[in-house]
């Protein structure tokens, strides 16, 4: 046996009781961008005994300044970013049973997953998404960890069911950062921030110290050096849709699926198809390559370059138009090039 969490269970709070919960617990992340991997190495470091990490999107250059997983190699082979994640999470603790998952998370899939779980971690980059979380979460009683960051600005707040206000509670009186879609550029420290809040949070949650966890909500600054933490209890809303005495978890409708998309901060529309479909993505690459346009594969997405524009194709169907951020455009485009 080696002492690899000597450090942690020299911490009083946590001790070798905690870790032994903490090696027992099953995390899931959704987003595998800069918050989602901060998040996930250092749980997998911390030694959960599961994580389940979602994200629909690939390794790009522009990921490399902030997302602490991703390595040039990653870039240039356009991987799914959690497959890298995957490869570089087992490579730090493999003792670790980890589940990558390619895909745009749904209704279904959440629910499936909130069922599973001992704790939700938010990093995403996107509201409907959140929002879903938050459903997901009341609905199976898993608690949940919401953080934003944008520029130099984070957020982030600690959600337990029937206990605290949720997401939907704090929407109308506070203002949560981050929620909308926004290009202005982000620094690391305020995702580490960010991270710090939530990771504190989760190891609380993790070895059952609830009674420490920090109840307020809070945000900061770090070029403006400005910091609140306010204290947000009696937001809870009786008649909150989502938490309240007469729940309907609008979130969780079908009809509240975004089905297109256009992509937070990134010339680009996502298109999902209405029904789950499975592609044979070396078909396609020899379809694609006689319209004459530049296809390159991977074992998980195709891409298909016609100036201006790039498709990025995965085998669950969804399309990523690369050079626009019009919606009819890019299904127009989808259905020249792809039926
Ligand atoms: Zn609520």
């Amino acid at each position: 046996m080696n002492n690899r969490y000597s450090r942690q269970e020299l911490f009083p709070p946590i001790g070798k009781a905690g870790q032994e919960k903490i090696s027992t617990k099953h995390v899931l992340i959704i987003g595998a961008g800069a918050l989602g991997s901060a998040n996930a190495e250092a749980l997998v470091r911390a030694g959960i005994g599961q994580l389940t990490i979602v994200d629909r999107d690939y390794v790009e250059w522009s990921n490399l300044q902030r997302q602490q997983l991703y390595t040039e190699e990653d870039a240039e082979k356009r991987l799914p970013k959690v497959i890298a994640a995957k490869n570089r999470l087992t490579a730090i603790n493999s003792s670790v049973g980890i589940e990558a998952v390619i895909a745009d998370a749904s209704v279904i899939e959440l629910e499936e997953w909130a069922k599973q779980v001992d704790l939700i971690i938010d990093a995403t980059d996107n509201f409907e998404t959140r929002m879903m979380i938050n459903d997901a979460a009341q609905k199976h009683g898993v608690p949940w960890i919401y953080g934003a960051c944008v520029g130099s600005y984070g957020i982030s707040y600690t959600i337990i069911p029937n206990k605290t206000p949720c997401l939907s509670c704090l929407l109308e009186t506070v203002p949560l950062g981050g929620l909308t879609c926004d290009t202005a550029g982000i620094i690391s420290p305020a995702v580490n921030m960010v991270v710090s809040y939530q990771l504190s949070e989760a190891l609380k949650i993790l070895v059952g110290n609830f009674n420490s966890l920090r109840s307020k909500l809070v945000s900061f600054d770090l070029w403006k050096n400005q910091y609140s933490a306010i204290k947000v209890d009696k937001l809870k809303k009786e008649d909150c849709p989502s938490c309240g005495k007469k729940r309907s978890y609008p979130y969780l409708s079908f009809e509240n699926q975004t089905k297109t998309a256009v992509l937070c901060g990134r010339d680009s529309v996502q298109i999902r198809p209405s029904l789950p479909i499975v592609r044979d993505l070396e078909a396609l690459e020899n379809v694609l390559a006689n319209q004459g346009g530049t296809v390159q594969r991977n074992p998980y997405l195709l891409s298909f370059m016609v100036e201006p524009h790039r498709f990025v194709i995965f085998k669950d169907g969804r399309v990523l138009v690369h050079g626009t951020k019009d919606i009819s455009e890019a299904k127009a485009l989808y259905h020249k090039y792809l039926g």
